[in-house]
C-alpha cells in the first residue's frame, strides 16, 4: 500500500510555502485541501484558484455541514423554549432564522446560538478539523500512511514552539504505518516563507500587501486591535457582513443579542437623567478600533499582541 500526503491549505503564506515545499521534493501522492469556513475573505478565494492554476493541481476544498443540527435545534431546542414559557414571537422568529445557509461559519453560530470566542473557541475544531478528518477517514483504507503537512513555524506562539517536526496521531512511524502530523517548516521566519515564494516565482496571497498580519477567517475570534482597525479602514464590507451575522444570530439566540466580540454595554442617559445599559455590537468595536491608544479599552487582544490562532494543526494562519 502506498503513502499520501495531505497538504493542509489556508491561502496563507505558511500553508503555500509548505505546498511548495512538497512540490521541490517531487513528493508522489499530494493532495492539497483547504477547509473553507465561508468567514474568509473574496482574495482568498481568489488567491487559491491563482495557485491551482499557477501550480497546474487541484486543491480540495471542504466544508462544514451543519444542516442537521439547525433542523434538530428547529425541533428539540423550540420545544424547550416552549416548556420554558418563552414568548411566542419570540420563538417564531427564531425559527424564521434557523435555517441552513450554506455558510459553515454562520450555519455554526445559527446552530449554537452564538459566536465563538477567545474562551469557546470551537470554530477550529468544527469548521477545520473535523472536516480535514472526515476528508482524510477513507483514505485511510487505501493508504498504509498519511502525512498530513501542517504549515507552522516556532516564532509564531510559544505553543507552536513546543511542536515537534512529526507526531504520530496513530500507528507506527517505524512501521511507516498510520496518521502523521508533519510539520515541515517549523523552523523558518517568515522572511524565509516569503522568499520561498520568490524562488518559485509564486505570488503571496494579496492580503499581505494590504497590511494583513495573517489571512484566513477574516476577522478571527482572536483578532488584535490593529487588525480590526485595518479590516474596519480597508474593508467595510467585512463589518457589514458581520452587522449583518449579529442580526441573525441575535434572533436566533435565547438572549435575543449575540455579538462577533465580546459585547460593549455603555451606560446612558435618558432625557430623565435616569442611567441605563445599552449593548452594542461590531459597529461599536469597529469604531473603537479606528481611535488611537485611550479611551475605553475593550475585551479584545491588547494592540500589538499576537493574534495567531492558537490550533497546533495550523488550519487557521
Ligand atoms: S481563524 Fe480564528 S475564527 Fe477562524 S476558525 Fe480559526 S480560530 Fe476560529
Amino acid at each position: 500500500m502506498k503513502t499520501a500526503n495531505i497538504i493542509n491549505v489556508s491561502g496563507g503564506k505558511d500553508s503555500t510555502a509548505t505546498l511548495l515545499l512538497a512540490i521541490e521534493r517531487n513528493t508522489k501522492n499530494i493532495t492539497p485541501v483547504f477547509a473553507d469556513t465561508g468567514n474568509e475573505h473574496e482574495q482568498t478565494y481568489q488567491y487559491l484558484d491563482y495557485l491551482e492554476q499557477r501550480l497546474g493541481l487541484e486543491i480540495e476544498r471542504v466544508k462544514a455541514d451543519f444542516s442537521k443540527q439547525i433542523a434538530r435545534k428547529r425541533d428539540l431546542t423550540m420545544a424547550k423554549w416552549r416548556e420554558e414559557k418563552i414568548d411566542e414571537s419570540i420563538i417564531e422568529r427564531a425559527i424564521s432564522v434557523l435555517e441552513p445557509t450554506g455558510n459553515p461559519f454562520l450555519d455554526l453560530c445559527l446552530w449554537k446560538g452564538r459566536f465563538p470566542s477567545m474562551k469557546a473557541r470551537f470554530c477550529t475544531e468544527e469548521l477545520k478539523v473535523l472536516p480535514i478528518n472526515q476528508f482524510i477517514e477513507p483514505m485511510l483504507k487505501e493508504y498504509r500512511a498519511i502525512y498530513s503537512w501542517q504549515g507552522v513555524r516556532a516564532d509564531e506562539s510559544p505553543s507552536r514552539a513546543k511542536l515537534p517536526e512529526i507526531e504520530v496521531e496513530f500507528g507506527d512511524i517505524e512501521e511507516g504505518k498510520g496518521l502523521f502530523n508533519y510539520r515541515p517548516i517549523l523552523s523558518w521566519s517568515a522572511t524565509e516563507v516569503f522568499e520561498f515564494h520568490r524562488k518559485h516565482g509564486v505570488e503571496w496571497n494579496p492580503l499581505y500587501e494590504q497590511g494583513m498580519g495573517r489571512v484566513g477567517c477574516m476577522p478571527c475570534v482572536n483578532c488584535n486591535k490593529t487588525e480590526l482597525r485595518k479590516i474596519a479602514r480597508q474593508f467595510p464590507d467585512v463589518i457589514e457582513r458581520l452587522r449583518e451575522w449579529e442580526e441573525i444570530i441575535s434572533i436566533a439566540s435565547k438572549r435575543q443579542s449575540s455579538t462577533f466580540f465580546p459585547a460593549v454595554t455603555d451606560a446612558m442617559v435618558k432625557g430623565d437623567d435616569r442611567i441605563f445599559y445599552k449593548t452594542h455590537g461590531i459597529d461599536r468595536i469597529a469604531e473603537w478600533a479606528l481611535t488611537a491608544r485611550g479611551g475605553r479599552q475593550f475585551d479584545l487582544l491588547g494592540d500589538d499582541e499576537g493574534s495567531v490562532c492558537h490550533s497546533v494543526y495550523g488550519l487557521c494562519e
